[in-house]
């Protein structure tokens, strides 16, 4: 489990203790099952699906269910898209979070979030494809509970040992408890590390292409990442640093895993135009700014600063619609193309010319 993209910690109405908390109240399920090292990992799936199953109301406490039917409904399709090509044996459920920071996560045993934040920068369903598929992967390969195990190697032996278990009882599954809250906790906020990251990046591109989805696009929506990174003059991958890769090697690794992929036979959808559209109305940015994405039909002749000046009443908004869009600022335009707009709430919504869906 780990925020996967821009790790925002900082922002919004939640912390890390407020998360470790959570963290330990679903791990908590976990002293109640049967003590045993299975394979690699101090816990079997079950125990994915335990902790999963607890701490998913507690991730929607904390970040907030996103109230937008149309929108949840669409990503859990997209979502189960994915999955269905994986040869998954979880369950998965995909879910909108009501959270500004440009992020996804998944908890163990298929309980995969996005932010609205993150669907607001994204620009077609291929790319939601392929950081679903990311996520999905942490999932499936279960990534959480290898890296719990190599961390607690140590303390495994105190805390299943056979010695440790006829002395301690619920003592030491009190320990166990605290220490996986506190991994988890760990890589939800950091990331599963550069070896894992890479892993979600190819492995998850490659459920997307089995799907029927172009995997160059998630390598798009990297890029755009780390250029409006840059722009912004944020440090690069908040949380990044110490366990993701660096994010020119990520961008470097995906782009040829994406080349390769490209080559196999099948389908390479993008559909930009129909991701677009479940976007008109999401909520963007702060909800007290009262901000909305709303879309745009481009007709023919049109440029971005026509639509700015017409539009947004102001032509230097043209910048802010090109990088929202991920396009060059002098980019022709294409009819019938649907592009996405930030409009103040209100009197602005309500006289933008809003094209039907
Ligand atoms: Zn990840």
């Amino acid at each position: 489990m780990g925020w996967c993209a821009v790790c925002a910690g900082a922002s919004g109405g939640w912390n890390r203790r407020q998360f470790i908390l959570a963290m330990t109240h679903a791990c908590l399920a976990l002293a109640a099952l049967p003590r045993r090292a299975r394979g690699f990992s101090i816990y079997d799936e079950s125990g994915d699906v335990t902790i999963g199953r607890q701490a998913d109301p507690e991730i929607l406490k904390m970040f907030g269910y996103y109230e937008a039917p149309d929108l949840q409904n669409y990503v859990a399709e997209v979502g189960r898209r994915v999955v269905a090509a994986s040869d998954t044996r979880f369950n998965f459920q995909f879910k909108v979070v009501d959270h500004t920071s440009i992020n996804a996560m998944a908890l163990p045993g298929g309980f995969v979030y996005v932010t609205r934040g993150i669907l607001a920068e994204m620009n077609d369903e291929a790319q939601l494809a392929g950081i679903l598929g990311h996520e999905a992967t942490h999932v499936n390969s279960r990534h959480g509970a290898k890296l719990m195990t190599k961390a607690m190697a140590t303390q495994i032996a105190t805390v299943l040992g056979v010695g440790a278990a006829a002395a301690a009882g619920s003592g030491s599954a009190a320990t166990a408890v605290a220490m996986i809250s506190n991994h988890l906790a760990n890589y939800m906020l950091l990331g599963y590390g550069r070896e894992y990251e890479l892993e979600a990046d190819e492995v998850g591109m490659r459920y997307a292409r089995r799907a029927g989805y172009d995997p160059r696009r998630m390598v798009a929506f990297l890029r755009w990442m780390r250029r409006n990174d840059l722009l912004r003059g944020q440090r690069l991958y908040h949380g990044f640093d110490a366990t993701h890769p660096d994010t020119a090697i990520r961008i470097a690794k995906a782009d040829t895993m994406a080349s390769l992929l490209v080559t196999e036979p099948g389908p390479l959808e993008i559909r930009a135009n129909e991701f677009r559209a479940h976007l008109d109305g999401l909520r963007y940015g702060e909800a007290k700014d009262q901000r909305r994405i709303r879309t745009y039909l481009v007709k023919p002749g049109d440029t971005l600063a026509d639509i700015a000046r017409s539009e947004l009443h102001d032509e230097g908004r043209r910048f802010e619609l090109a990088s929202l869009n991920d396009l060059r600022d002098d980019a022709e335009l294409v009819p019938g193309t649907r592009l996405k707009l930030v409009v103040s709430g209100g009197a602005a919504a309500m006289d933008l010319k809003l094209t039907p869906q």
